[in-house]
């Protein structure tokens, strides 16, 4: 296994030192032309619990719900306010709960220059293991605050074309025959959709899907859900032939060699989702994968997700970037870096009726970044 590992890895062929892809990203906030709008003030942070309704049920493997936990966080600085969100779905360990307590022993007032960002969210990142959601709800906002000073968007300031926005997919839950079909006629304006396997019945479910939707491009996302690595690979050969695009987390986590094995054969690109948090995570990844799916609430925000795009591209590594049910908040943060990806899985602010912020729309199937500065929301 681990010589076929080796040869996968080879023929990745991108050989780049990680430390020094690390330490080449770098922010100049040193422009002239760029308005820049520094005071002496102190950073301020508030925060509050907010339910996120759903449109519908929603379901997953073994439970539904009709609410998304959610905390809302706002830094405020001479007389400007970056929003962020920390979405927390219940099947992760993080609630409102922990992130409240973690909150409460940050000290934010210590930093008089929001520019500052790598020194202030190692500082967040330091007061605590794990919170993920929580420090990504501290980098978004503080995100936020900096492009409003700056008067520009993140995709601007990182460089990137906002016309090369993807088109976002959404997403087809694993159903009965005729929900299935149902919900693939009312996601009619999406060009992609994204079709949970896993469940013992993927051929059904995409002949079900291909009767309705005939030509769409679909993604496979299987949640770690297939054991047998050549049976795995026969499906992968199925799929391509239904114009799937890529196959999200085929196999549990765990059976490293099996998934780098299937990574080697298989004719569509094999993407991690649940074996992909933060950067060590891309390195792992690395020669086992062919892809991975960055998502902000799991990469503690921006400032880490932005650095695992760059770090994966060096391994000539496909991205998709992904989101939990949320508002326009963190939806908007993650289009920010959408320009730089393959595939967009940003549908989460679409799925809540009680939407806090207007940000990212989605046009006929195609991410619209705001051209606002910041994340690019404003608050309803
Ligand atoms: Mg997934």
């Amino acid at each position: 296994m681990k010589s076929e590992r080796r040869d996968f890895i080879k023929k990745a062929g991108v050989i780049a030192s990680s430390a020094a892809i690390l330490g080449a990203i770098n922010c100049d906030n040193s422009s002239k032309k760029i308005k820049i709008n520094r005071g002496s003030g102190k950073m301020k942070l508030t925060y509050y619990k907010y339910d996120l309704k759903m449109k519908h049920v929603f379901t997953i493997a073994k439970n539904s719900r009709t609410i998304t936990p959610d905390m809302q966080v706002q830094i405020d600085y001479d007389g400007f306010t970056g929003y962020g969100e920390a979405a927390m779905p219940p099947y992760y360990p993080e609630t409102p709960e922990t992130a409240i307590k973690f909150y409460k022993k940050l000290d934010l007032a210590q930093f008089t220059d929001p520019f500052q960002i790598e020194k202030i969210l190692n500082y967040v990142d330091s007061v605590e293991t794990g919170n993920h959601f929580a420090k990504a709800s501290i980098d978004i906002a503080l995100h936020d605050l900096v492009g409003k000073l700056m008067d520009q968007p993140w995709y601007k300031i990182w460089g990137y074309d906002r016309e090369k926005a993807p088109y976002t997919s959404f997403t087809i839950g694993i159903d009965k025959p005729e929900i299935v079909q149902q919900k693939t006629l009312e996601a009619a304006p999406y060009k992609v959709l994204k079709i949970k396997l896993g469940a013992g019945n993927d051929k059904e479910m995409i002949e079900n899907v291909r009767k309705i939707a005939p030509e769409k491009q679909l993604y496979v996302d299987v949640n770690g859900g297939w054991k047998d690595k050549k049976k795995a690979l026969d499906m992968a050969h199925w799929l391509q032939n239904q114009n799937v695009v890529f196959v999200e987390q085929p196999m549990p986590k765990n059976q490293i060699d099996d998934i780098a094995w299937l990574s080697e054969n298989s004719p569509i690109p094999i993407v991690a989702d649940e074996s992909i948090h933060r950067i060590p995570d891309v390195i792992a990844a690395r020669g086992v994968y062919t892809g991975i799916n960055i998502k902000l609430m799991k990469s503690t925000g921006m400032r880490e997700a932005h650095k695992m795009v760059n770090l994966a591209r060096s391994f000539d590594m496909k991205i998709l970037i992904g989101c939990m049910v949320a508002s326009s908040c963190s939806i908007s943060a993650a289009s920010q870096l959408s320009p730089a990806i393959d595939w967009a899985d940003l549908d989460g602010n679409l799925l809540i009726s009680n939407d806090l912020h207007e940000g990212v729309l989605v046009k006929n199937g195609k991410l619209i970044i705001p051209e606002r500065p910041g994340i690019g929301v404003k608050k309803l």
